[in-house]
């Protein structure tokens, strides 16, 4: 099977400094320069050649990349599924360049409250990333918000979930993988997630809360797919390998002619050599760099294949509803989580409750404060929520 991804990081450089990310700060990420776009092109057109499907524009910000539109424009034009993720506060400057040239516009937001926001990425930018997401559908885009799920985060997780509800937007929750020497999310944490997972527009990737509840990659027998499934390329024109969280080796890409070697580079024998031993060294046992896992899951199948595969299908009908709804004004969503379904009623801390009276979340300002004041069983409607905000 080709590699399905590129993982293609435009720039290092970031607005923001989160705390689980050393990307920008990395004294051999701050040398490096950015390509100009025509190389870029001629490298999306062998990934063309080799049969890669999605394209993930990543960073650092992506839109700090001066030519992102151009770029854009050309991946569209060679078909290719886009990505972008952001963090949303640059967006609005760029808005109305990169309407639709982007399928998967995605801002990175995993708390509604401002100083957790500032605490946790270092700027004041939450106003900004609400101002993006509001633009964005105004414009006609489908966006989604990815909010990354730490042992901290993950307890207010409920009011991201009806920002979203409210704004009609997918929220894509995932944990926080070890890198920089974070802390994981722990069991209970994991298992939040998969609660969570049940309210109208929250997807995550079932196949790999389990994979991450098992421990990871394992090296005796890798699950990790990440040279076969994924090509990253880096800012300054090289391919990493095996990935960029661990990468070990920098293979130089060439250009003769208006072409480039990528292709041949990826398929020669070093490079496939690589691909035998994906997943097996060292560093990966215990590996849960999520980046990787949901095209490695792809093959061969088994149980996260068959999880992986129903995360997609409920992604798909979570962006069809966002498309009908904005299309129509027809309302889909059950704006109180659950409120609908039986097996979601039933849990204990089913966010339609007061929070603090199921036991659930005590860092949520808003369900929280209103929580001592609803009686057992009183509904918080959208508006009340939205009063809150
Ligand atoms: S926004 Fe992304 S690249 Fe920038 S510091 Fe945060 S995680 Fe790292
Ligand atoms: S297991 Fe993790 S560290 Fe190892 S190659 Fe795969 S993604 Fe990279």
């Amino acid at each position: 099977m080709p590699p399905i991804l590129a993982n293609y990081y435009l720039t290092y450089k970031c607005n923001s400094r989160c705390t689980y990310c050393d990307i920008p700060v990395k004294p051999e990420n701050i040398a490096i320069k950015e390509s100009q776009p025509e190389t870029i092109i001629e490298n999306l057109a062998a990934l063309k050649r080799l049969g890669v499907k999605v394209l993930d524009f990543t960073g650092g910000e992506p839109l700090i990349y001066r030519y992102l539109p151009e770029v854009l424009q050309a991946a569209k034009s060679m078909g290719f599924f886009v990505s972008v993720a952001n963090t949303g506060t640059l967006y609005p400057r760029l808005a109305k360049e990169l309407v639709g040239l982007i399928d998967d516009l995605k801002f990175s937001l995993s708390t509604t409250d401002r100083g957790e926001y500032k605490a946790e990425r270092g700027i004041d930018g939450y106003d900004k990333v609400i101002e993006s997401l509001k633009l964005a559908r105004s414009l006609g885009e489908r966006p989604s918000i990815i909010a990354t799920a730490t042992p901290e985060s993950i307890w207010g997780m409920e009011p991201v979930i009806r920002l979203a509800q409210d704004l009609g937007v997918v929220v894509l929750l995932g944990p926080v993988f070890e890198f920089c020497g974070n802390e994981l999310l722990h069991r209970d944490g994991i298992r939040e997630l998969q609660r969570l997972s049940r309210f109208d527009n929250v997807c995550v990737n079932w196949a790999f809360l389990e994979f991450y509840l098992n421990g990871g990659n394992q090296v005796k027998s890798p699950r990790c797919r990440a040279v076969s499934s994924t090509i990253v390329i880096s800012p300054d024109d090289h391919l990493l390998l095996p990935c960029y969280h661990m990468h070990d080796e920098r293979l130089k890409i060439s250009h003769e002619n208006g072409r480039s070697n990528l292709d041949e580079l990826w398929l020669s024998a070093p490079v496939q050599q690589k691909r035998k031993e994906e997943g097996s060294w060292d560093f990966c046992q215990g590996c849960t760099i999520w980046c990787y896992f949901e095209t490695s899951f792809l093959w061969p199948p088994d149980q996260y294949f068959l999880l992986n595969m129903k995360s997609k299908l409920r992604w798909g009908k979570e962006k069809a509803k966002q498309y009908v709804e904005a299309r129509t004004g027809l309302n889909l969503t059950r704006k109180l989580p659950g409120s609908k379904d039986k097996s979601v009623v039933k849990l204990p801390a089913n966010p339609i409750r007061g929070v603090n009276q199921a036991g659930g979340c005590g860092t949520c300002p808003s369900a929280g404060g209103s929580a001592a004041t609803e009686s057992a069983g009183e509904l918080v409607t959208p508006v009340e929520f939205s009063r809150k905000m």
